[in-house]
């Protein structure tokens, strides 16, 4: 049996093992100092936890289980890591520098079983959930690389775009966001963490209920249900209609804005007249959301789809802001390294021929 990494505990539920296990719930908060703060890779770092806990730790936990396959790094600064898992699957992690800091795309599985047309994480079928310890050691890995740097780096924003859709792995994603929230370990704002997902409308609403206040993107990508069935099959099961009450209730009860997601792909989805439609569909939210345009980054196994012309996506943009849509064309990072999620990951696989 394999061990688990610690990074996968939340501060309660640390503290509840180690009492389980015969020790204080004070050295709960020194353990979770060292990891998070300290941030030491070998449980006899921790000096000043007592040598029996130390042991008791080591017998049931790693704290690193990722193995470092693969770290591309671009002109811009941006770095692609490809990570093993101790089964041999690869995923990737990818590290922004914005001027306003430096975010963490995660991912949140192996595949995806969601299967959008033009995404390279859908090719193949989801192999399995992420355990959260495994999402919050991506973040861990990127800020123990900056930490070597040493230029006091801070990873100060996430996002959960990576390969996946983390409300298909519902719970270990509240345990993850639950970890590098706390504001005794890694504390990362809530309002500088955004979960990205395709719809899944049941999960929107309990995602609300958590009252967590991390911000929610929608890939949404058409402006009807006919279009939108074409490229994203799950909207056969959860229908634009029903995405939206979803949304509105997050809005009303979170009172933050949403981030609609839209690829722009050339003669599919980028013509003016899907622009006037978005515009009509969403008018009634427009305070509350905002539009990301995001060029398409080609998939070879895709080739029905290629990026959109400059000229179309301006004016797109346009008819966006005429109709008062707040909205912006996604800049992007590290095109040259295979940038969009799952990109890289595919084309290891089939150089390896591994799974
Ligand atoms: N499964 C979630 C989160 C991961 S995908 C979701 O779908 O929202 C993150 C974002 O990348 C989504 O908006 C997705 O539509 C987009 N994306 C997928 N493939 C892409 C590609 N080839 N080029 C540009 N964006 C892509
Ligand atoms: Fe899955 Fe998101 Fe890719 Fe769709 S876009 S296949 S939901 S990772």
């Amino acid at each position: 049996m394999n061990k688990e990494s610690i990074y996968g505990f939340t501060k309660d539920q640390l503290e509840e093992w180690l009492m389980e296990n015969g020790h204080k719930k004070s050295r709960a908060a020194q353990v979770w100092d060292w990891l998070y703060r300290k941030r030491v890779t070998d449980f006899s770092e921790m000096t000043d936890v007592n040598q029996e806990c130390i042991q008791l730790l080591k017998e049931n936990f790693i704290i690193q289980t990722l193995q470092q396959h693969i770290k591309q790094e671009s002109a811009d600064g941006t770095i692609k890591f490809l990570f093993k898992l101790h089964d041999g699957h690869l995923i990737e992690t990818v590290l922004m520098r914005h001027k306003y800091g430096s975010s963490v795309c995660v991912t949140t599985q192996v595949g995806c079983n969601i299967g959008c047309s033009f995404c390279a994480s859908g090719l193949l079928a989801k192999s399995r959930d992420l355990s959260s310890g495994e999402i919050v050691e991506q973040i861990m890995n990127v800020q123990l690389h900056l930490d070597k740097i040493g230029q006091g780096e801070i990873v100060s924003h996430i996002v959960v775009m990576g390969i996946g859709e983390p409300f298909d792995n519902f719970v270990n994603l509240l345990n993850f966001l639950n970890v590098i929230i706390d504001h005794k370990g890694l504390a990362i704002a809530a309002r500088r963490i955004t979960v990205s997902t395709s719809g899944l409308a049941d999960k929107i609403y309990e995602f609300t209920d958590t009252k967590m206040q991390v911000n929610l993107a929608i890939s949404f990508h058409a402006p009807n249900n006919e279009l939108r069935s074409r490229i994203m099959k799950i909207n056969n099961a959860i229908p634009i209609e029903k995405l939206l009450k979803s949304m509105e209730y997050y809005i009303e009860k979170t009172n933050r804005r949403i981030t609609i997601e839209y690829i722009l792909l050339k003669d599919v989805n980028d013509h003016k007249e899907e622009a006037t439609e978005l515009a009509d569909l969403l008018g009634h939210l427009k305070h509350q959301l905002y539009v990301n345009l995001i060029p398409y980054n080609p998939v070879d196994e895709h080739s029905q789809y290629q990026r959109s012309e400059q000229e179309s996506v301006l004016a797109f943009y346009d008819t966006l802001k005429k109709r008062g849509i707040n909205c912006k064309i996604r800049q992007e990072h590290g095109t040259d390294i295979d940038a969009a999620c799952g990109q890289l990951r595919s084309k290891q696989m089939k150089k390896e021929k591994v799974q």
